[in-house]
């Protein structure tokens, strides 16, 4: 079996071969390959290729892929049981150390996805403040939620269909969507709509459009916003919650949102989110209170056990030091290819997440990123993907580190890099 004509059968069953748009290659042209196995930094596909992952499952795979603690203990929890559908003891324990680890977030409660967390807190917010409109920043993804699939990056970016068709413009028209790093757009919106803003939602680093960060004072003054106005600063830390630092980005920055969206490494690898904040706003769901949300696998034992294995081991071996010190040595090597070529690419990094903008100017902003030659992407993106490094297929996505990419990985993709820019 070849990953072309697996692809092919799989075009005949699953609407464009895939379960999710962004694997199917159509911003980088060709088709995706297979997987038949994943272990730390590497990959190998159905054809018996080797490569070196630096989409990491998208976010989750922070140790690498299937870590012996994280195999082990789903392993444990599955041989007491799949799924209960009643409280398990495992359920408290991260709970207790989401609570523990963001101290923003006083309750907490369990879903299956990221997507799941960023819908239950709009409604949430909603439901807390008696308000409707939401305002979300152009670029940012915050999963395939109707009301927040307007301007967004990731998948529906790729496919130059930012608004999906099926959601019903009523419903879009209580999305506001302003562009990121801009202060006084942010300050005209609240002038103009404070008083109906139930929520301003931020992916804590927009990372699915490349990744750029936020001007220093911006959060500060988005938070100045929203107190003033009574409205709820929701940070979405589905990507780097417990990636960038223990405490996710808001640890970083020194901001305490009314509510965070958490998934990805929250999980090792099983689908899991989870959304907490404040128990003033967090004691309004149900059961105890009007806004309704549930889940019959949420809290999946399973997931619960992977997920806190995987944190538990990340504090253990110090991940996020180890993996600033793993981040520092791919971004020297790709600086001095850079600084050897003549090019003045933009290379943004944080931590274990990274992205080469294909531009020669700064990138604070989704229209920034725009900016980006896609065709010499393309043309690089599958150049290393012959030489055996696999990066995201998009320029608009953010590229993983994994505590398990050795020194010689790094050097081995720096060469690569430093081979494939010479063809574009
Ligand atoms: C991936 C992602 C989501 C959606 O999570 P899913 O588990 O894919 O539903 C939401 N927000 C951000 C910032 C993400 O990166």
């Amino acid at each position: 079996m070849t990953n072309s004509s697996l692809f092919a059968e799989a075009k005949r069953f699953i609407p464009g071969g895939v379960n999710s748009p962004v694997r199917a290659f159509r911003n980088v042209g060709g088709e995706p390959f297979f997987v038949s196995r994943a272990k730390g930094s590497h990959l190998w596909d159905i054809e018996g290729r080797e490569l070196i992952d630096y989409v990491g499952t998208w976010g989750p795979a922070i140790l690498g892929h299937a870590p012996d603690v994280v195999v082990e203990a789903v392993r444990e929890a599955a041989m007491a049981g799949l799924s209960f559908g009643i409280p398990n003891p495992l359920e408290v324990e991260i709970a207790r150390l989401i609570c523990t680890w963001v101290p923003s977030v006083e309750k907490v409660r369990m879903v299956n996805s990221g997507t799941e967390a960023t819908m239950s807190c709009i409604r949430l917010a909603r439901g807390f403040t008696g308000r409707k409109l939401i305002v979300k920043f152009e670029g940012c993804y915050h999963g395939h939620v109707d009301s927040l699939l307007v301007k967004a990056g990731s998948g529906a970016l790729t496919h130059g269909a930012p608004d999906s068709a099926g959601i019903p413009p009523e419903l879009a028209q209580l999305t506001i969507a302003i562009p990121f790093n801009d202060p006084e757009r942010l300050a005209e919106t609240f002038q103009k709509f404070g008083q109906e803003i139930a929520g301003v939602i931020v992916e804590a680093v927009p990372a699915n459009a490349g990744l750029f960060l936020p001007r220093p004072g911006f959060y500060e003054e988005l938070r100045r916003l929203c107190d003033q106005h009574d409205t709820l600063l929701i940070f979405d830390e589905v990507m780097t919650g417990f990636r960038v630092a223990k405490g996710g980005y808001q640890e970083l920055a020194k901001i305490k949102p009314d509510l965070t969206a958490m998934g990805k490494v929250i999980g090792g690898g099983l689908p899991v989110g989870a959304f907490g904040g404040r128990n003033e706003i967090m004691n309004l769901l149900s059961p105890d209170g009007p806004v309704y949300q549930a889940g019959t696998l949420s809290g999946n034992p399973l997931a619960m056990a992977a997920g806190l294995a995987q944190l538990r081991e990340l504090e253990r071996v110090d991940g996020w030091g180890k993996l600033e010190h793993i981040g520092q040595q791919l971004e020297s090597g790709v600086r001095s290819v850079l600084g050897q070529l003549g090019r003045d690419y933009q290379f943004h990094r944080l931590g274990s997440m990274f992205c080469l903008f294909f531009t020669e100017k700064p990138v604070w902003s989704f229209a920034d990123a725009l900016q980006c030659d896609l065709t010499a992407f393309r043309k690089f993106f599958h150049g290393c993907l012959q030489r055996g490094v696999y990066f995201a297929p998009s320029q608009f996505e953010t590229g993983f580190l994994c505590l398990m990419h050795s020194a010689a990985d790094v050097d081995k993709t720096t060469d690569v890099i430093d081979r494939c820019l010479r063809l574009v």
